[in-house]
């Protein structure tokens, strides 16, 4: 399996924006290790900002897809009126090495997410100083999860998670983190129709490393998203879409007040994030190993991403087996009623034998 809309260079990215029939405000915020432009976007001119920053982490596109859909919705009159409410600063792609290369890291192997208090990468500190000059009132930290979270125990697939980070060890309820709480208990209320019981909460365990927690401490409500997986939707063309209205939600919810009306125990009832899926499960299987033959088994099975050209390649990795897999899956098959088992196309990261 191949997706070539996940892949999301800094080139392609700028292709995308010069397609845009208007002109978006674009300014240079700093320079990756790579030397190349980070990116910002200014919009509006009200009086409560919004900063906004995706793929800190390379091969996480999805909310970057998303945001090129925000900038339509900016451009419309519903989009001008929020305009003269917010200001908002945009990095669509804050490791454009990383989204070039298809990495969670940056070019210097530095996981861009654990360096806020350090600031040893530019890209990073590039994003600290936007956050030190622009004074924003909220942040988004918006990112892209792997297909292996349930919201809650054996839940269903978590389409989107959330998290309002931490604000100290003690996990204290800050009047940032109290507000971050509050709109995302809006957005999880207003997104129940469209994905009943598909959003997951994050564990918040304080970690001034990651750009949230930090940003939280310095007194800013920050908020985590999270683009996760739906169904086959391997392109993750629905999840941008949610993407999309969560943010929309966001930002109209701080425009006019209302996610004040949610408590911090509507935040608490969202499930949490479970690992509890992988991406195939295969019953009736036989399997040798070095250890020996079992038959009748149920093998799991991952997708590991893999960068191929201008594409992301899905290459299946057995993850385990046993009699009863106690995990749920996107895709349940019957090696039974498989014609052939090249359909999963076990060639690459084999370490079984599967009959
Ligand atoms: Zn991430």
């Amino acid at each position: 399996m191949i997706s070539k809309d996940r892949y999301l260079s800094s080139h392609k990215w700028d292709l995308m924006l010069k397609a845009l029939p208007y002109k978006l405000p674009t300014t240079v915020v700093g320079h990756s290790v790579l030397n190349q432009p980070i990116n910002a976007h200014r919009f509006g001119n009200g009086a409560k900002k919004v900063l906004l920053w995706s793929q800190m982490h390379g091969n996480e596109s999805t909310t970057t897809r998303a945001l090129l859909d925000l900038f339509n919705h900016l451009n419309t009159s519903k989009g001008e009126k929020l305009l003269t409410c917010i200001t908002m600063m945009i990095i669509p792609q804050l490791n454009p090495d990383g989204a070039k290369a298809y990495t969670r890291v940056n070019a210097n192997d530095v996981d861009l997410n654990r360096d806020a208090l350090d600031l040893s990468q530019p890209e990073s500190r590039a994003l600290k100083e936007v956050f030190d000059a622009f004074q924003p009132n909220f942040c988004f930290n918006l990112h892209g999860q792997r297909s292996i979270f349930a919201a809650g125990k054996m839940g269903k697939s978590a389409s989107l998670s959330f998290l309002a980070p931490a604000a100290d060890a003690q996990n204290n309820l800050s009047p940032a983190r109290i507000q971050a709480m509050q709109l995302i208990a809006h957005i999880h209320k207003n997104l129940q129709k469209d994905i009943p019981d598909q959003i997951g909460r994050y564990d918040d365990t304080f970690n001034p490393n990651c750009f949230g927690d930090r940003f939280t401490s310095l007194g800013v409500p920050t908020l985590l998203y999270e683009a996760g997986h739906n169904g086959l939707d391997y392109e993750r063309h629905f999840t941008k879409k949610m993407i999309l209205d969560a943010l929309v939600l966001g930002l109209n919810a701080i425009e006019n007040g209302e996610f004040l009306n949610c408590s911090m125990a509507e935040y608490d009832q969202i499930p949490e994030n479970k690992k509890d899926y992988v991406d195939i499960i295969i019953k009736n299987v036989d399997i040798r190993t070095e250890t020996g033959f079992f038959k009748k088994q149920e093998l799991a099975v991952y997708y590991q991403e893999v960068k191929k050209g201008e594409s992301v390649v899905f290459k299946p990795v057995c993850h385990s087996f046993s009699k009863k897999i106690d995990l749920l899956a996107h895709r349940v098959l019957n090696a039974e009623k498989i014609l052939k088992l090249s359909e999963v196309e076990f060639n690459e990261g084999r370490t079984i034998d599967i009959f």
